[in-house]
């Protein structure tokens, strides 16, 4: 099963990849956390990547799309995988379309969590991020143990640079802007589900299961 999750910045990807991933057993490929990684530990693509990131525009599909069609060509992407995150322009998803016909495979299913802007940055200014494992809480609707401290690794929860207020309105126009098309683009494929992401991470994941068949 070869799926994509699309939706706005803080419309629950992350978590209901992770879900999805544990659930059907297909290998989670989500582009923020590979170029979250690259930053971290300095490599050439982090650094071209770090300017388009924190200015809450897209990273370049030049930059991108290889990077996932490499990941996908991994042997552990065979059976299926989740693309969290990718592809976010039209210029992507063709890209992905082409290498997967080429060899004559294909997207099965479009998973797009629907969540009204408001509730999108209400969401993300609470939101805290574990610098060390990358787990992500929110202050009011998923609080660590003890205030401020991941409760996996104890590490001090930061706020991700693109989550400050000014960023995540830039994030929410590139989405509309960008991403967005892409619904039309799968649903003209007959390919597009659509998820109500104003639920619970549990309620969330039944509707994606249920509609997934
Ligand atoms: P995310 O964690 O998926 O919200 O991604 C964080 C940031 O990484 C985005 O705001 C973009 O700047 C960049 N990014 C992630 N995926 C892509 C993509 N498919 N194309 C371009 N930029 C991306």
């Amino acid at each position: 099963m070869k799926l994509i999750l699309l939706g706005a910045p803080g419309a629950g990807k992350g978590t209901q990849a992770k879900l999805i991933s544990d659930y059907y057993a297909i290998p989670h490929i989500s582009t923020g956390d590979i170029f979250r990684s690259n930053i971290k530990s300095g490599t050439e693509l982090g650094k071209k990547a770090k300017a388009f990131i924190d200015a809450g525009a897209l990273v370049p599909d030049e930059l991108t799309v290889d990077l996932v069609l490499d990941a996908l060509s991994a042997p552990e992407c065979m059976g299926g995988c989740i693309l969290d995150g990718f592809p976010r322009t039209i210029a992507q998803a063709e890209a992905l379309d082409a290498a997967m016909k080429a060899a004559s495979d294909a997207i099965d299913c479009c998973i797009d969590i629907e969540v009204p802007d408001e509730v999108i940055i209400e969401r993300m200014s609470g939101r805290r991020v574990c610098p060390s494992c990358g787990a992500s809480y929110h202050t009011v609707n998923v609080p660590p143990k003890t205030e401020g401290i991941c409760d996996s690794c104890s590490a001090a929860l930061v706020i991700r640079k693109d989550d400050e207020p000014g960023t995540v309105k830039a994030r929410l126009d590139t989405y509309h802007e960008q991403t967005q098309p892409l619904i039309g683009y799968y649903t003209a494929q007959g390919k597009n589900i659509v998820i109500d992401g104003m639920h619970s991470p549990e309620e969330v994941f039944s509707e994606i299961k249920e509609k997934l068949g």
